[in-house]
């Protein structure tokens, strides 16, 4: 409903250009000096899809997530559930009121958190999800009347949800504008309030949705549910729903953006001769080969075996970052052929070399391999 991009019809990655462009051409057909009062609310959501997309700033703001324009400023609280208090909207702000306020009213977002492990982040998920939110009361249809009866216009106020008031005081007479207190500013009284939502037009209910993970997702990570969110005052339009993920840590897989690694030891003569070792990851048994001569800190890569690209197609690599492993323990016959190799390598008295501190020393797990 609230897609900035579907209503301007240019794609997600659309240069400001392009935005322009698309909403040029919509604003000459929907104005609705031309296309008539009907097209009026289109011309409405093209303007304010324009008025986000335009501005880099709102832009950001709603590619994270948060409608810039939505009433309340998008997200509620840490929680993201619970009633808006009405009045605390209407009257809190202190701001003259003209006119009646609608008693149907946009609902807010809501926010729910999904921990997912990093294999779902690998390769995406579907997950059922249990939402607590504010839905359309059944008993009255969001009317907020009890079934059989209706809403009536307020005498005191005409419908205008305002009274006005001549005072007198010592600057003369004083006109001032209040909301009118017999309808609260609705400018419309309930004589029966509906019993199952005490006249809310809406209640709170448990359900459960279904949720589409794409691959890529990390913690941070929000996804849209449109119209999933809370059912607004009076039967009002839901807000959005927001899921925000949050990834499990895996025992042997770090990611690192779309990639991962993973530390794989080896025995000292396996290094030096090579061997061929079969791995378990995400994609099943991979065969990883390591040549003779393999030393501490290389990194084999598994091309396309890390995590899927949220944006786009294709997936990260697999990192492997390989760990030699020098014998703590060697008994006499271990050591004697250890000593034999080390005389035929003329390596009885290795000559000292000094040289920089290798990287790994400080960083076990580095972003990047300078190559060998
Ligand atoms: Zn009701
Ligand atoms: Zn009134």
């Amino acid at each position: 409903m609230n897609d900035y991009y579907e209503i301007l019809g240019v794609p997600r990655d659309a240069s400001a250009d392009q935005i322009k462009k698309a909403y040029r051409k919509l604003a000459r057909e929907l104005h609705p000096d031309v296309a008539g009062p009907d097209a009026e609310d289109r011309f409405k959501d093209v303007s304010r899809a324009y008025e986000v997309l335009s501005n880099p700033d709102k832009r950001q703001q709603y590619d994270l997530g948060v409608d810039p324009t939505a009433p309340g400023g998008g997200m509620g609280g840490s929680g993201g559930f619970g009633f808006q208090d009405i009045f605390e909207t209407f009257f809190g702000g202190g701001q003259a009121q003209q006119g009646p306020i609608p008693r149907s009213r946009r609902g807010q977002d809501a926010l729910v958190r999904l921990d997912v492990d990093l294999q779902d982040a690998v390769f995406g998920t579907k997950r059922e999800l249990q939402v607590d939110t504010a839905v359309v009361c059944r008993t009255c249809g969001g009317t907020c009347c009890r079934p059989g009866t209706t809403m009536h216009t307020c005498e005191v106020c005409k419908g205008r949800g305002v009274v006005q008031r001549v005072q007198r005081s010592f600057l003369g007479q004083i006109m001032t504008t209040a909301p009118c207190a017999a309808c609260q500013g609705f400018g419309t009284v309930i004589p029966e309030p509906c019993v199952d939502c005490g006249g809310e037009g809406r209640v709170r209910e448990r359900r459960t949705i279904s949720v589409n993970v794409p691959a890529g997702v990390e913690t941070g990570t929000r996804i849209r549910l449109t119209s999933q969110g809370e059912v607004g005052p009076g039967g009002g339009p839901a807000g959005d729903l927001y899921v925000e993920i949050r990834e499990r840590q895996h025992e042997t897989f770090v990611r690192r953006g779309d990639d991962l690694h993973c530390t794989l030891e080896v025995p000292m003569t396996a290094a030096a001769l090579g061997a061929s070792m079969t791995l378990d990851t995400f994609d099943g048994e991979q065969e990883v080969d390591l040549r003779p001569g393999t030393q501490p800190a290389q990194v084999v890569t598994l091309r396309g075996l890390g995590v899927g690209h949220l944006n786009g197609s294709g997936r990260g690599d697999l990192q492997v970052h390989v760990e030699v492993h020098v014998p703590t323990t060697l008994d006499e016959e271990q050591a004697e052929l250890l000593r034999s190799l080390a005389k035929l390598r003329g390596e009885e008295h290795p000559e000292p070399r000094l040289s920089a501190a290798h990287p790994g020393v400080f960083s076990r797990l580095r972003d990047k391999f300078s190559g060998r």
